[in-house]
C-alpha cells in the first residue's frame, strides 16, 4: 500500500511540474513518518524514499539507529532549546527554525561540537495564531543576523499553510512564501541560500509544486491517517 501511495504522490508532482513547466528533479519528496512504526519506514525505504520528516526529536532517536544509513532525517516541528544537542549531527535539515534565539542556541551548540548544520526559517504566512514561525516582515531581519553565525547556514524557507479543503485556497500562501523567497535572494545576503522552499502537505501539495516548492512534506498521502500518538515504534 506504501509503496503505490508513493508512486501515487510521485506521479502526482510530475504531473504537477509538467502544468508548471518544471523539472521534477527539481521537487524532494520528503516522506512524513510521525508516528508511523519503523516498518512502514522500512517498507518506504524499500520503495525508494530517502527523506523522511520527523516532527520530535524522540522518534528520530529512537527510529535512525534501527533504519539505513543513508536516509536523510528532516526536523519538521517546533525544536526546543533544551532538545537541540541531541539532534544538531542526526539530520540533515531543520525546517523549524521559528526564532532568532533558536538559531543562536543551534549555533552555540554547532559550534562545540564543530558541525554545519542547515536551516530554514519557518514563515508563518497566513498568521495564524496557532502556528510557530515568523511573521513575512520579520524575515529579513532575522537573516541578516543569522547570516552572520559561522556553524548555521540559511538554506531557504518553510511554511505551514491552514488545513482547507481545497488547496485552491492555499495558492497565495505559496505565492507569498516563493516571492519572499525571491526578494530575499535579489539582496544576496553572504552565507544565505534561497534554494530551498518547503511547502506543501498531503491535502495541497500539487498546488505548492505548481508554485514552485522544492521539498513536500507528504505524511497522511504516503501512510496513511494518523490515528493516536504511536507507542513502540521501533
Ligand atoms: C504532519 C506534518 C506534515 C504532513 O502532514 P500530512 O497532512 O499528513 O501530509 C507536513 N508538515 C509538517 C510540519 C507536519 O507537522
Amino acid at each position: 500500500m506504501i509503496k503505490e501511495n508513493l508512486n501515487e504522490v510521485r506521479e502526482n508532482i510530475s504531473s504537477a511540474c509538467r502544468v508548471s513547466g518544471r523539472d521534477s528533479g527539481d521537487v524532494t519528496l520528503i516522506a512524513v513518518s510521525k508516528t508511523k512504526p519503523v516498518e512502514m519506514l522500512r517498507e518506504a525505504y524499500d520503495a525508494g524514499a530517502r527523506d523522511f520528516g520527523e516532527n520530535k526529536v524522540q522518534e528520530i532517536l529512537q527510529k535512525a539507529p534501527v533504519l539505513p544509513d543513508d536516509i536523510r532525517w528532516h526536523m519538521i516541528g517546533h525544536l526546543q532549546k533544551n532538545k537541540v544537542r541531541q539532534i544538531i549531527d542526526k539530520v540533515f535539515l531543520i525546517h523549524s527554525v521559528d526564532s532568532v534565539d533558536l538559531a543562536e542556541y543551534i549555533e552555540k551548540e554547532a559550534a562545540k561540537k564543530n558541525i554545519d548544520v542547515d536551516i530554514l526559517l519557518e514563515v508563518n504566512v497566513a498568521e495564524e495564531e496557532s502556528k510557530y514561525g515568523f511573521k513575512v516582515e520579520e524575515v529579513m531581519d532575522a537573516i541578516l543576523i543569522i547570516s552572520k553565525f559561522s556553524h548555521v547556514h540559511i538554506k531557504g524557507l518553510m511554511t505551514i499553510a491552514p488545513f482547507v479543503e481545497n488547496s485552491e485556497e492555499n495558492r497565495d500562501i505559496f505565492q507569498k512564501l516563493y516571492q519572499l523567497n525571491v526578494d530575499i535572494k535579489s539582496k544576496n545576503v553572504d552565507n544565505v541560500s534561497m534554494a530551498v522552499l518547503s511547502m506543501g502537505m498531503t491535502g495541497d501539495y500539487m498546488t505548492a509544486v505548481e508554485e514552485g516548492a522544492t521539498m513536500i512534506r507528504v505524511g497522511t498521502g504516503i501512510f496513511g491517517a494518523r490515528t493516536k500518538i504511536g507507542e513502540n515504534l521501533v
